[in-house]
């Protein structure tokens, strides 16, 4: 017997009713989402948004870097748990998806984050130039898949030491495991986790959470 819980359909509705504070904006822009072609999929759990902003909470993080807006529900988790004075970028690919989550945004009086829409290495590279290397205290990667390292190494390089990198869908799907996977994507998230088991410069928790969720936080504070 596997000694890890399989989330049954009612104890995940039990883990919402005894711990889920989402609120109307967060509620009614992940139904929006929730009806978009792969909504359900690509925007994170409700409980996920909820623990993020938790994250940014305990860490204390000021600057926080998100790799993959989509339409911005975890944006809007983590830029309402930032300090007054703290400041979010996310960016995508496309403008798009994230146009959805600006009212959102707006009413939650949050619409002053930063928003690129660029793919992720062209807004590390320049965070990189105008901020310099570990400029950020918290970094959410949940963009492509198939570039998942070499975001974590850009990540490693711009986020402070004693910050945290949190990467999303770490179990992916659960084809992380199964070798009958192949594609670049399952590909991609194995070569991130197996570059994570062995890098010393960073302390590591993967958590069986939502889609998988692993957090690495650099060492040196
Ligand atoms: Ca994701």
């Amino acid at each position: 017997m596997a000694d890890q819980l399989i989330l049954s359909s009612p104890l995940l509705d039990y883990v919402r009713d005894f711990s889920l504070r989402e609120d109307d904006v967060l509620r009614e822009l992940r139904e929006e989402t929730a009806g978009l072609p792969g909504g359900t999929a690509l925007q994170i759990n409700p409980e996920e948004g909820q623990f993020l902003a938790l994250l940014v909470r305990m860490t204390g993080a000021a600057d926080v870097l998100e790799l993959g807006t989509y339409t911005g529900y975890s944006a809007l988790c983590m830029a309402r748990a930032l300090p007054a004075d703290g400041h979010l970028v996310t960016c995508d690919i496309t403008g798009r998806w994230p146009s959805i989550g600006v009212p959102y945004w707006k009413r939650a009086g949050v619409a002053d984050r930063e928003q690129r829409v660029e793919d992720a290495f062209a807004v590390l590279g320049e965070l990189l130039a105008e901020r310099g290397p570990a400029s950020f205290d918290l970094v959410f990667i949940d963009a492509d898949k198939v570039n998942y390292p070499r975001y974590y190494e850009q990540s490693l390089e711009l986020v402070r030491p004693g910050g945290l990198i949190v990467v999303d869908n770490t179990l992916f799907f659960g084809q992380v495991a199964d070798p009958a996977f192949t594609d670049a994507n399952t590909e991609g998230v194995r070569a991130l986790n197996a570059l994570l088991r062995d890098d010393e410069r960073v302390e590591v928790s993967m958590l069986t959470v939502a889609d998988g969720v692993t957090l690495a936080r650099r060492k040196g504070a």
